[in-house]
């Protein structure tokens, strides 16, 4: 199949570009390259560069190149900034992604998968995460995310838009060919963080929060592999094939790891000490959030092969080893 890849360029779409390729389907990149890195796109891929938003360049790509499924991973996704400027994020992550939908409709293209966040559950009344938790988002950008999922059901009963939805925890880790990884500016996720703190790329890593109702004080979240995640995306495709067919998953591997333990295990991998001092809770921050994943791992078949914590900040720590500087260098 032939796979629109919206933001193929950027940290979980460039994964997924191999993962499909790999999978024996054809990747077509389109990226802006506001976060993108061309580097990171491979030989041989067919690149558009210009904006999901602008149906007079969408739909004729869509046509042109005979689209299967397009895959959106080009949202913002810096909740504090949505905060700050929440226009910025509902015309990319909302107004932009229903001129994405409006292209395909035009262009007959009738599957969809769409990258969304744990988020949209805000602080759940229970943990693990499952899919049938009521919506709860708290931050802009979660509303974002939140709002498209609900589109998605209208487009889907009012068009016969064929979608699947995941809900994606914490991203981590590199591929293992070392070629690509992690490189957000600015960065904010932990891991990355700590890799480089223990690397003397920085100063120290603050912990946000000590407090938290959790065995060590300190937060609890879901690292999952961008390998990992990818491959759930491609392992929906044939499920997309009835017209209106409305799929969601979430996507973690259901054990949750302490801000205190990824310290433990970057110094663990890495053999280096991570300074670290500890501040106050960071606004928007749930103590715990991690996922139930068994219905994906029942209907998707998905294989988690990095299952732990140390085996994901191992791979993450061979990308930041061989490029320091992530993209740039
Ligand atoms: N965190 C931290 N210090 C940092 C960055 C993150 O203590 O400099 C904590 C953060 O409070 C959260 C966890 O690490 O509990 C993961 O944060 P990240 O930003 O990586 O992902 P999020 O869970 O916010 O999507």
């Amino acid at each position: 199949m032939k796979i629109l890849v919206v933001g193929g360029a950027g940290y979980i779409g460039s994964h997924c570009v191999r993962q499909i390729q790999s999978a024996g389907h054809e990747p077509v990149i389109l990226d802006n390259f506001v976060y993108g890195h061309r580097d990171s796109v491979p030989d041989g891929v067919t690149l558009y560069e210009g904006d999901m938003g602008d149906i007079a360049f969408t739909q004729p790509i869509l046509e042109n190149e005979k689209i299967d499924i397009v895959m959106h991973f080009a949202a913002f996704a810096y909740v504090g900034e949505s905060t700050s400027d929440p226009l910025k994020y509902y015309d990319n992550n909302v107004a932009k992604t229903v001129q994405l939908l409006q292209a395909m409709r035009n262009a007959g293209v009738r599957k969809f998968i769409f990258s969304s966040s744990c988020t949209v559950f805000g602080e759940a009344t229970e943990m693990p995460l499952h899919e049938d938790l009521p919506f709860n988002s708290f931050s802009p950008y979660g509303q974002t995310k939140q709002d498209v999922e609900i589109l998605l059901g209208y487009c889907a009963k009012a068009y016969g838009l064929s979608y699947a939805i995941f809900r994606y925890f914490n991203a981590s880790g590199a591929d293992t060919d070392g070629q690509i990884g992690e490189d957000h500016d600015p960065e904010t996720h932990l891991i990355p963080l700590a890799i480089q703190a223990a690397r003397g790329q920085r100063d120290k890593l603050t912990v946000f929060g000590t407090d938290y109702p959790t065995p060590d004080g300190t937060c609890l979240r879901d690292y999952v592999h961008v390998n990992d995640l990818s491959r759930a995306h491609i392992a929906a495709f044939e499920k997309l094939a009835a017209p209106g067919t409305e799929l969601n998953y979430n996507l973690g591997t259901g054990k949750p790891a302490s801000v205190l333990e990824v310290i433990k295990v970057v110094e663990a991998v890495s053999g280096l000490p991570v300074p670290h001092d500890f501040g106050p809770r960071r606004d928007g921050d749930v103590p715990a959030a991690y996922a139930n994943p068994k219905k994906a791992i029942q209907e998707l078949d998905w294989k988690i092969e990095f299952p732990d914590i140390h085996s994901i900040i191992e791979s993450a720590w061979k990308w930041h080893e061989s490029h320091p500087n992530g993209f740039n260098q």
